[in-house]
């Protein structure tokens, strides 16, 4: 597991104002979940010391969830022996982000993915930004039902920052396939290996 990144300043920890009493929650988004990583976001991570290995995982996908997705994003996934795969953050022992830290929440400040930056917001098909159905189950900002508007600021973004990263998330599905396949074996090989 990665150790704590003691270069960040405190004021870059990444904690919302809205998910300030709930991202080290035990059923908060950051504990419940692996996330999907752009080849940007893994470059990001990287950037700050963590070895590939330590940050990332092969975190794998089931077609009976993906029934629902869009094309590009149900494109987007590295199918390796008939197994379907993306790169997502990495997992600790308690099935939590390696990236969570109790009673600080994201480690990883400026850093961290985009699908982190814009969670519980995604964008349908008409462009309009949206609170990603089903989410209202494990988001606290989505189970209150805010205005679209008003719960982007309590996740410290902006409209235009929101549709920026889903662009940036959308582009990284379409363009970085062979990326992603190689990242995804090294994962995978060191899996086999033992090692991780
Ligand atoms: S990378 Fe940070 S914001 Fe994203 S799930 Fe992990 S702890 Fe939460
Ligand atoms: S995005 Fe939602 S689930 Fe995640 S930490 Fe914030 S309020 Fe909690």
């Amino acid at each position: 597991m990665a150790a704590k990144n003691a270069c960040l300043p405190e004021r870059e920890l990444f904690i919302a104002s809205g998910c300030l009493q709930c991202a080290g929650n035990s059923e908060s988004c950051c504990a419940e979940s692996y996330v999907p990583l752009t080849i940007a976001d893994v470059d990001a991570i990287l950037e700050l010391g963590y070895p590939l290995e330590e940050a990332a995982q092969a975190g794998e996908y089931y077609e009976e969830y993906l029934d629902d997705t869009e094309p590009w994003w149900r494109a987007s996934m590295t199918e390796m022996e008939g197994r379907l795969f993306r790169v997502t953050t990495r997992k600790n022992e308690r099935a939590q982000c390696v990236f969570l830290r109790e009673g600080e929440g994201c480690v990883l400040g400026a850093n961290r993915p985009r699908v982190c930056k814009i969670y519980p917001f995604w964008v349908d098909e008409s462009g309009a930004i949206i609170v990603e159905p089903g989410e209202e189950e494990c988001c606290n900002i989505a189970a209150g039902a805010v205005p679209v508007e008003r719960g982007i600021r309590m996740i410290d973004e902006s409209p235009e920052s929101i549709l920026e990263y889903y662009r940036d998330i959308q582009r990284d599905c379409q363009e970085n396939g062979a990326r992603h396949r190689e990242l995804l074996a090294r994962l995978l090989e060191k899996k086999e290996a033992g090692a991780v």
